[in-house]
């Protein structure tokens, strides 16, 4: 039903993300993703960027009111199942996606939001710098959040350098902040090390099903050491928002989505080997 007909209509998309003239990361991965999983992708681009593979240069926002046309354009055109949300580069914008979030969940009640907090751009640098309290409206619109290790630690107001370290804990506070759902992705996690020989990467997913209780999924597979992941964190999200708007479970969508960004990681590091390979040959 996934990838088979091509005459079902497929689900809708929205991104609210950044451009990555690098093609790697932002609205580019989101596009592909979304090619690669059948849904019908529109996106809303936040800020043009400037990057290359060795530096961020500059980070250009759009202005709200280009951001709200586009939602006025498309609401009623092409009415989305799942939004998912990157890179917000400043407060205005923010602000606008709280209030345009809050309306457009009271018309379509079965919208997803799915957000993937971006700060630092993957070659380094800042791409936004929002503190929580100003995050914290969005939160409660939010159904699943998606942060790598590190951006988890800074949402619970914890420092990068602080050695707690227990993923379950810190998916409770993140829970508690109020969005329904938190996938903490285990990549950038350094300290686990199960054995001595082998480094995994384990991503935790906690559901909030009632006031009083939630649901745990950890999903655990060896880590795959490369560096062709700019742009795995973006992809990860709208994976899971294309799975999402195939109205599978979180759950099944979360052991989806890790299979799908495995395997992308170690497809784009044996096209790379090969790649060197042939011009050692020559
Ligand atoms: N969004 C934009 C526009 C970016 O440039 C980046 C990284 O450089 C990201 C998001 C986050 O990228 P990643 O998926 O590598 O975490």
């Amino acid at each position: 039903a996934l990838l088979g007909n091509k005459l079902q209509k497929k689900p809708i998309i929205w991104t609210i993300s950044g451009a990555d003239c690098s093609g790697g990361a932002g609205i580019a991965a989101d596009i592909k993703t979304g090619h690669n999983l059948n849904v019908e992708v529109c996106h809303l681009i936040t800020a043009n960027t400037v990057q290359n593979s060795s530096e961020l240069i500059a980070v250009n926002p759009t202005q709200v009111e280009i951001l709200a046309l586009q939602v006025q354009a498309l609401r009623f055109d092409k009415p989305p199942a799942v939004i998912k949300i990157g890179l917000i580069a400043n407060r205005e914008q923010i602000n606008w996606l709280i209030d345009m979030l809050s309306e457009i969940k009271s018309q379509l009640p079965n919208l997803l939001v799915v957000y993937d907090p971006v700060g630092r751009a993957s070659v380094g640098g800042c791409l936004s710098s929002l503190p929580n309290s100003v995050l914290a409206p969005l939160m409660p619109l939010v159904d699943v959040i998606t942060p790598n290790f590190i951006e988890a630690k800074q949402l619970c107001t914890l420092t990068t350098t602080s050695s707690v370290n227990d993923t379950r804990f810190m998916a409770e506070k993140i829970l508690r902040l109020g969005c329904k759902a938190v996938i903490i992705k285990g990549g950038h996690n350094a300290t686990e090390k199960p054995n001595d020989n082998n480094t995994h990467c384990t991503d935790v997913c906690l559901q909030s099903l009632s006031p009083t209780s939630s649901q745990l999924f950890t999903l655990q597979s060896p880590k795959i050491n490369t560096s062709y992941s700019h742009g795995s964190g973006c992809s990860f999200a709208s994976a899971l928002a294309s799975f999402l708007a195939h109205n599978y479970l979180l759950r099944d969508a979360f052991t989806l989505t890790k299979a799908f960004i495995n395997q992308g990681l170690l497809l784009a590091t044996e096209v790379k080997n090969d790649i060197s390979d042939d011009m050692r040959d020559d």
